[in-house]
């Protein structure tokens, strides 16, 4: 199956009511345990790679595994989507390469740290979605800033300076004309988003619904949305490693996000955790090995259990066979019959 588009995947996630994980790599190995993952899972996915991730594997490397995972799982539905980003040119060279999605992050400036105003966002998302729409690519904007700092990426602080306000949501998306927004409403990027349990004081879920009520056909993107749990933290810190407690966001309020209008889910921190805490136990318990496979291969699998365990719980398990993709080239024709209308 070619790379699709992500509205459609967004388009069907929303019919069916379920959202799709959309899980971040760097190497082989993610793609893979993805991949094994959406297929025992009959899962359609989302896999995206941040401007972090295109350095360290380099474009042409991440395109081609990408190419070979829609090869080789020909029944699992397949978006290719950057993640962040920071410039007009960044998100070209993304679709110049032949991802099937971009976000363009106009909520910060170029630098991925300082805020950009209202106006700045609406005017680089706006003409990265023009571009775009004419290959056929989606786009994801977002309104509000995100705490933390992941990759060198984000503005810091708790996620909560800066909380998405509904109208505005409103009149950005109809000046930009996004697919999808990802929306500020208390969650951070990185392993460390809460220092106790989440409620209804950090986690601004009446505002998600707000946003929903006005604009219940835009497809709703909840970042930072590890639930880092304490079992996997758990792993690294028995096999020698130091993380300090942490609360990540409950799968429930994810739930709750998704019976409001939310159709992607921002994973990494999860799958990381589950890495790291693979290999140390191998490294560990057998300090004697030096394969690199000895402590790959449990990585893989214990990313790929996470994976699963999410695709179950954001409903989007058993629907990879529901729809036909729409080709790229019918998205192009479908968004210049929309511009049409427009005017
Ligand atoms: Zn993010």
């Amino acid at each position: 199956m070619p790379l699709v588009s992500m509205r459609q995947l967004l388009d069907e996630a929303a019919k069916g009511g379920y959202g799709v994980g959309a899980f971040n790599v760097n190497n082989m190995e993610q793609i893979q345990a993805i991949m094994e993952a959406a297929r025992d899972t009959k899962s359609p996915v989302i896999i995206q790679a941040s401007r972090g991730a295109r350095a360290y594997s380099q474009d042409l490397f991440l395109y081609h595994l990408m190419l070979a995972a829609s090869g080789l799982y020909p029944e699992i539905p397949l978006v290719m989507h950057l993640d962040h980003g920071n410039s007009f040119e960044t998100c070209k060279s993304a679709i110049d390469l032949g991802f099937t999605s971009v976000m363009m992050d106009g909520s910060l400036k170029e630098d991925g740290k300082t805020p950009a105003t209202f106006e700045e966002n609406v005017a680089v998302t706006k003409a990265v979605v023009d571009l775009a729409h004419k290959h056929g690519v989606t786009v994801e904007g977002e309104i509000g800033v995100l705490g933390g700092i992941e990759d060198g990426h984000g503005a810091g602080g708790s996620g909560l300076e800066h909380v998405t306000d509904p109208a505005q949501a409103v009149e950005f998306v109809a000046r930009t004309g996004v697919d999808a927004l990802a929306i500020a409403i208390g969650t951070s990027h990185g392993a460390y988003k809460f220092s106790s349990k989440p409620d209804g004081s950090v986690l601004k879920m009446d505002v998600l619904m707000e946003i929903h009520k006005r604009l219940p056909n835009v497809h709703l993107v909840m970042h930072g949305s590890s639930s880092v749990p304490k079992d996997l933290q758990d792993v690294i810190n028995q096999y020698g490693g130091k993380l300090k407690p942490t609360w990540g966001v409950p799968v429930e309020e994810i739930q709750l996000g998704i019976r409001n209008g939310v159709r992607k889910i921002n994973v990494d921190t999860d799958n990381r955790l589950a890495i790291t805490g693979a290999i140390r136990k191998v490294f560990t318990e057998t300090p004697e090995k030096f394969d690199p496979r000895d402590y790959m291969k449990p990585a893989r699998d214990a990313m790929k259990k996470v994976v699963a365990q999410r695709m179950t719980q954001f409903g989007q398990a058993g629907h990879a066979g529901d729809y036909a993709p729409i080709s790229i080239e019918e998205m192009k024709k479908r968004y210049a019959a929309q511009a049409a209308t427009a005017k």
